[in-house]
């Protein structure tokens, strides 16, 4: 293999290992987040009951006081019962207290449920505002672990980021440029091997000529098909 990519695909290793490190990080932060999320569906949740007790609370007010209302009027319609003279003014005046009657009555039935309702939902707040106290204080512990886990894998990083620098500097930096950049485009992948006359970045089929030079060993080359930059390097079995 060519002398520079050996060096180039030692720091292709490294890079791997900050990369996996960062992965390591990132699925801490994740696990963070998404109990951080759990959280504040379970206050929206509190909140949203909350705001239902309310609104049915109002209405239960409301109700009260068209009850009220309507017993005043059925009271009004009974004292006049004994002032009409007519039979067909009496029975006008019946229907006029029993539909007030009934509609009292549908009121405070409706009453009845919506406390019935509250109750359950004072309920549901109780426990959910019990649960949210527990998880608070677990993501609290939970966010100091995660902090400590960060900082000692940011402590291999550095580590890393070190022999990154000095393999680095290795290379030269025209060879350097393209690797970046071809990492950052082909999914962390600058610099690959060819087996069989496949690139192991894209597995396409490279032309046999430019195979045979490969073989050789002495030059690199880019992949015709995703342009990374190609070495030989056979595996245990092909030896
Ligand atoms: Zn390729």
């Amino acid at each position: 293999m060519n002398e520079e990519i050996a060096q180039l695909t030692v720091l292709q290793t490294i890079d791997h290992i900050i990369d996996s490190i960062d992965s390591d990080i990132q699925e801490e932060q994740d696990a963070l987040d998404t109990k951080s999320a759990e959280l504040a569906e379970r206050e929206s949740t509190i909140v949203k009951l909350t705001e239902r007790i309310d609104a049915l609370e109002k209405e239960r007010r409301m109700l009260e006081v068209e009850v009220a209302d309507e017993m005043i009027h059925v009271k009004d319609r009974q004292s006049k019962m004994m002032q009409v003279q007519t039979g067909r003014e009496q029975t006008a005046l019946l229907k006029e207290i029993e539909d007030g009657k009934k509609g009292v009555k549908e009121k405070e039935d409706k009453v009845v449920e919506i406390l019935e309702e509250v109750e359950q939902l004072t309920a549901d707040i109780e426990e959910n505002k019990n649960l949210f106290k527990g998880e608070t204080e677990l993501l609290q512990e939970e966010t100091e672990k995660v902090k400590k886990a960060i900082a000692a894998i940011n402590k291999k990083k550095k580590t890393q980021e070190k022999k990154r620098k000095t393999q680095a500097n290795k290379l030269g930096s025209q060879l350097l440029k393209k690797y970046d950049t071809l990492r950052s485009h082909r999914n962390g992948l600058g610099v690959v091997n060819v087996l069989g006359g496949i690139c192991q970045g894209c597995f396409m089929a490279i032309p046999p000529q430019q195979y045979n030079l490969l073989l050789r060993g002495d030059k690199y080359f880019e992949c015709p098909t995703c342009q990374r930059i190609m070495y030989h390097e056979p595996v245990e079995e092909e030896k």
